[in-house]
């Protein structure tokens, strides 16, 4: 027993004393003094390597390698200038590679932030929800199914909780879980009276004093949960970046081939040959490509994690552009989550309820007149099951009324206080609550027993109207008296209250004696006595119902899954703008159907009612056997199977359970459907950038070796040299290519049907767009050369205009790319963005630099450009967009026509 502790005191209070804690909480004076002493609740990250590594890190590269080969051997050689170009050219990618490592990092630590789990605590005897970091012992924390256990806590109260410990000791049964303490030296799997950090609470709820925090923790102390440090990429910047590296190992080789070919056949001097060979190599390798969709890539995850749309997994960026089904939950995802109630429905009464919010304020009316509660004694054993059967609490902020818990059970709250003309505390908080069953989405119901001052005991049960009146026998009548139940009766009532669109609940009640303690299943069966029914109010969320406008413009199927009563769905369906709102599919139909008979009915339904999360299961997967992209949504511990097999998981991050979240690879922030529109469309911008990278960068890498590949087969001297190709591919290239990262979202983007999900990215328009391009490019660069040296130039400055012919076709093949889905011919289009001009403002520069200043053109041996031959080459730019524009609008015009 810890030093301190009362000599009779229960182990739990034993426990209380050592950590110097109380049953109702610490104050949030004595938390602070004490997170001071003990220190965040957080686990030490792995040592990060220090930026000289990182940055070195960036040399170990074959392309890096072969350039300072080259640079060894340049120097070799005699020609230093070059073996300076190559060198700096090494030095800028690194640098490149370093700052789009850094800008990587910083969209997921943005996201690791956002994602920080809460914990609910008792602070200054009022249930609280603080971050988890911020837990110090001594603190009294409350776990329900889903929770991620945040401190080592020894429990204190457990109601069927049970604990999946498989992080801790491999189990990956979960285990009961009591407030029975256990042998001293049980080891960690036996201790069946502490939750421990990091575990998850499988089912039931409970509640325990945090003896251990941060690395004091089992799991601190075995430092097993340490965060991984994620990369960032998906499948198909992976899959690009196996294509880069094997593309570099064929041109490695077809650079050797021509190499040995050029020497020993086309007796080539060497030193000349050795320079082609290398400018070949870079021109061809699109080095630039991974560093500019890792760009792509963590400015889509910092575009979603605006929009409230915060990515897990990565490659659910890529997925969540080809979904063509969302499955939602109703409650808080497509409607507010801020219930009101407005209905009471007793035996022969059906009241209305108004008011504001959740302020426990508000008139009652019976037939359109305010009626007095207290003169209705009914009302009060409504205002009974309703404050007592609940675990949330409302309380007056300075912006008004405010929940904490379910708002459901907020709504109750305020409807007891409303019953009971009491808006100040809690009307029954005498009353003391020995056991409950806490709600569960597969029973639908919650119960719990309560004793008061007088001895009397009572069980009341709220729950789904069909789950209450299967264990009720009697209903309350209107003179107090029990009469025998008329389920028919109720069950048009219910109908009639969720045709309006509002949620439905039963409440009923048992006496029970007063010796008796523990609740059991066995008490309520056929055993309570129906008080009436309660009809919430949820109101749609406006932006709702454009988003699911939006997803039907798109080609995406909305399909709201929702626990709820069908009628109330259908209602919310309606108001929302769903197909088919009435032709509702219920739990028990989806039961009653093997695999393939619901894979037939899913396709045309939309709403599906009283759902439990094994139905989730089932639909993901019927939708997924007819070739669809799900998105699922998901709150509860029981989701995350469904979660898990969608192709993309959505967790609510407000409402959400730790275990939900978990599974998922997206969370919403904001629980809002619109938010997984918005995320879909950035998705489907993200994609389409990662695709204008690459339809950029590939033409534009093989219209260059092209020229460099022709010229040396032809025998004729190069239009273009080695040091210039560098020029090209390493600064100009790299800096157009990152423009494309950040390209806005496309005009017509949520207008397109969703791209199937195996279209390969490399299709054959592509490759068509590659072969047109580079010859374009071919032809431009000799077309050029030639002019120049016809027109008697020398050959430095033919050189140079063929350079620059090939930077000013690169920005406008840049412009053409921006709108690969529409025109490029518009006002908007050609304005561009913030971004596209900084890029391309620093290209020509940097262009004009190496074309006019003196030292520059020593370095890259280039010429000053006369004016007309400049303007000439900005027109053969011009001719050559509007060549491939043509082809483009030709090929759109020929789709549309299909
Ligand atoms: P959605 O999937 O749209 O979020 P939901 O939240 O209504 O649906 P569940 O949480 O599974 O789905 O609830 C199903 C039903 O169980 C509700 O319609 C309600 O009748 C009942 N219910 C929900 N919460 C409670 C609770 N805390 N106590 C008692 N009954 C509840």
């Amino acid at each position: 027993m810890a030093p301190g502790s009362a000599p009779h005191a229960t182990p739990v209070e034993a426990v209380l004393a050592a950590v110097d804690g109380h049953a109702a909480g610490l104050t949030e004076a004595d938390a602070t003094r004490r997170l001071q002493r003990y220190g965040a609740n957080t686990l030490t990250e792995p040592p990060r390597r220090g930026p000289v590594l990182r940055f070195l890190a960036h040399f170990h590269n074959v392309l890096i390698y072969v350039l300072l080969g080259s640079a060894a051997i340049t120097a070799g050689l005699g020609h230093f200038v070059d073996t300076g170009v190559i060198l700096a050219v090494v030095i800028a990618n690194a640098v490149i590679g370093f700052v789009q490592e850094g800008r990587a990092e910083q969209a997921m630590s943005a996201i690791r932030r956002m994602l920080a789990p809460q914990s609910s605590v008792l602070r200054d005897g009022e249930r609280r929800s603080v971050d988890s970091a911020a837990l110090v012992p001594g603190d009294i924390v409350l776990l329900e199914a889903g929770d991620r256990v945040p401190a080592d806590l020894r429990l204190t109260e457990a109601a069927g909780l049970r604990i999946d410990e498989a992080i801790l000791t491999g189990e990956s049964v979960p285990v009961d879980k009591g407030t029975r303490p256990v042998a001293a030296d049980a080891p960690v799997g036996d201790r069946a009276g502490m939750a421990f950090s990091g575990t998850l609470v499988a089912a039931g709820a409970g509640r325990g004093v945090v003896v251990a925090t941060g690395g004091a923790t089992e799991i601190g102390r075995i430092s097993g949960m340490l965060s991984r440090v994620e990369t960032l990429t998906t499948p198909l910047v992976g899959q690009m970046n196996a294509f880069a590296r094997w593309l570099t190992m064929l041109i490695l080789l077809i650079a050797a081939v021509l190499l040995v070919y050029g020497y020993f056949v086309g007796h080539l001097p060497f030193a000349e040959l050795f320079m082609a060979v290398v400018g070949l190599s870079v021109a061809a390798i699109p080095e630039g490509l991974p560093a500019v969709l890792t760009i792509t890539l963590a400015v889509g995850v910092q575009a979603m994690a605006r929009r409230n749309a915060i990515v897990r997994r990565l490659p659910a960026i890529e997925t969540l552009g080809s979904v063509s089904v969302i499955c939602t939950d109703k409650t808080g995802t497509l409607t507010r989550n801020e219930m009101m109630v407005a209905t009471l429905a007793g035996a022969s009464h059906t009241y209305s309820v108004a008011g504001s919010g959740y302020a426990p304020e508000g008139r009652i009316c019976l037939a359109d007149a305010d009626i007095d509660p207290a003169e209705h004694t009914r009302l009060i054993e409504f205002a009974r099951a309703a404050a007592l059967c609940n675990d949330a609490a409302v309380r007056r902020h300075e912006d008004g009324w405010r929940v904490e818990g379910d708002p459901m059970e907020g709504a109750l709250k305020a409807l007891a206080g409303k019953i009971m003309r009491q808006s100040n505390g809690d009307p029954f908080a005498g009353w003391r609550r020995s056991d409950a069953i806490p709600f569960d989405a597969r029973h639908r119901y919650m119960a719990v027993l309560h004793h008061d001052h007088e001895g009397h005991a009572f069980i009341h049960v709220k729950g789904a109207p069909e789950s209450v009146l299967a264990m009720c026998s009697a209903e309350r009548a209107a003179d107090g008296e029990d009469a025998p139940l008329d389920p028919d009766r109720w069950r048009r009532r219910i109908d009639d209250i969720a045709a309006r669109g509002q949620r439905v609940l039963a409440l009923a009640v048992r006496p029970v004696p007063q010796e008796h303690v523990v609740l059991n299943t066995a008490d309520l069966d056929g055993e309570l006595v129906l008080i009436g029914l309660v009809g919430l109010i949820d109101p749609p969320r406006p932006e709702a119902v454009d988003a699911v406008a939006e997803c039907h413009g798109a080609g995406i199927r909305v399909k709201m899954i929702t626990g709820d009563h069908a009628g109330t769905a259908a209602a919310i369906a309606r108001q929302i703008g769903l197909r088919n709102p009435d032709a509702v599919l219920t739990g028990a139909d989806i039961e009653g159907m093997n695999d393939a008979e619901l894979a037939a009915a899913v396709a045309d339904t939309d709403v599906f009612a009283r759902t439990s999360p094994e139905h989730k299961l089932r639909l993901v997967t019927a939708f997924q056997s007819k070739g669809l992209t799900v998105a699922m949504t998901g709150d509860g511990v029981n989701d995350a199977p469904a979660l898990k097999r969608a192709d993309a998981g959505i967790a609510m991050g407000r409402k959400g359970s730790e275990a939900a979240k978990e599974a998922s690879d997206l969370v919403l922030a904001d629980d809002n459907f619109a938010s997984i529109v918005a995320a879909v469309r950035e998705g489907r911008t993200v994609y389409d950038n990662i695709k204008k990278v690459i339809s950029w960068t590939l033409p534009t890498s093989a219209g260059e070796s092209m020229t460099i590949v022709v010229a040396l087969f032809l025998g004729m001297a190069l239009p273009i040299t080695a040091v210039q190709i560098l020029w090209v591919n390493l600064i100009t290239a790299t800096t157009l290519g990152i423009a494309l990262a950040f390209e806005p979202t496309e005009r017509n983007t949520m207008k397109r049907p969703p791209r199937s999900r195996d279209a390969p990215l490399l299709s054959g328009e592509l490759v068509w767009h590659i072969i047109l391009v580079s010859v374009l490019f071919l032809a431009a660069v000799f077309g050029i050369y030639a002019y120049a040296i016809d027109s008697g130039h020398a050959p430095d400055l033919a050189r140079t205009m063929a350079l620059n012919t090939l930077v000013v076709l690169e920005i406008f093949h840049l412009f053409f790319i921006r709108n690969i889905y529409g025109t490029s011919l518009t006002w908007k289009a050609a304005k561009g963005t913030p971004v596209v001009w900084a890029c391309v403002a620093t290209v020509v520069l940097a262009q004009f630099a190496v074309t006019y200043v003196p030292p520059l053109q020593q370095v890259f041996g280039t010429r000053a450009v006369p004016l007309f031959d400049g303007m000439l080459i900005v027109a053969v730019g011009a001719v050559f967009f509007a060549v491939i524009e043509f082809e483009k609008q030709l090929r759109l015009a020929v789709r549309r026509m299909r």
